[in-house]
């Protein structure tokens, strides 16, 4: 397999989206809405998550909704407003792609491709990302093992890409005090089979703001190359997942905790 640690060569660990790398020294820090609800909220959600040290931007445009009345996204003007949202602060942006017809609309747009959880198992998806030339953000599908995620980055990989990050993003267990329930051995084991980079999503993971900023700083204690974390100006009114976005000062408060732990760990952030 080419994610196989033994074939290291293949790639050289990192992938710079951006200014930002993965799987080197410095941590990523993505942050921002689950959504893109309109120019207002994502303007003033990017500088603010800026201001406060994310090192990627991130937002749904076409959102995998497990409902088909719950709102899908602004879709192409989402699109946009992310375009906008970098052009404001600098800061690379990662969007999902939910079907192959949209990769030539979100690559022309993302600088960072994301599969979500949902279709972690479209085979189909993953070699079309992986042959469009835009480094991919692979999450864990909520019920798969280790060795389908990594069977299902093996598909980005075979497709000619290799910058390919994976994330765990929790996982469907008995447990239902938790949205999911956040495996974060998968980052130590992802890490011992393979050389890709593995980042952490506490938000989806555990589905509770108040949850998400211990499980950051666990996340970096175990090794992971960076944390993803939903992040909303008024969680109370997001159209998605407002329970687990955290405030932007709630997300500055969790840099400066990231940022004494990624020391501990010989990293910085
Ligand atoms: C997301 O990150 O926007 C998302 C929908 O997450 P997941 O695919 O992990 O559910
Ligand atoms: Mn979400």
């Amino acid at each position: 397999m080419i994610f196989d640690k033994k074939n290291a060569g293949a790639g050289d660990g990192r992938v710079g989206v951006g200014g930002a790398v993965f799987g080197g020294q410095r941590l990523v820090l993505i942050a921002g809405p689950c959504t893109v609800e309109s120019r207002d909220q994502m303007l003033e959600i990017a500088c603010a998550v800026k201001e406060a040290g994310a090192s990627m931007l991130r937002g749904g445009a076409f959102k995998p909704r497990s409902s088909p009345y719950a709102f899908q996204g602004l879709c192409e003007k989402g699109l946009e407003i992310l375009a906008e949202a970098r052009e404001r602060t600098g800061l690379p942006v990662v969007t999902e792609v939910l079907e192959a017809a949209h990769l030539p609309a979100v690559a022309a747009i993302a600088d960072m491709l994301q599969i979500g959880s949902r279709n972690m198992h479209n085979s189909v998806l993953l070699r079309a990302a992986g042959a469009c030339g835009k480094p991919v953000l692979l999450k864990r599908g909520m019920s798969a093992t280790i060795e389908e995620f990594l069977l299902a980055a093996e598909y980005i990989l075979d497709a000619g890409c290799r910058q390919v990050v994976l994330c765990e993003r929790g996982i469907r267990t008995f447990e239902t005090a938790t949205r999911f329930t956040l495996d974060l051995s998968a980052v130590p084991l992802l890490k011992e089979r393979s050389w890709l980079p593995v980042i952490v999503d506490p938000s989806h993971g555990t589905g509770r703001a108040s949850l998400v900023p211990a499980m950051s700083r666990a996340a970096v204690a175990c090794g992971a190359d960076g944390v993803m974390m939903e992040v909303h100006a008024h969680p109370g009114q997001a159209l998605c997942d407002g329970d687990q976005s955290e405030t932007p000062e709630m997300f500055g408060r969790v840099v400066g905790e990231l940022r004494a732990v990624a020391a501990a760990v010989g990293r910085t952030v």
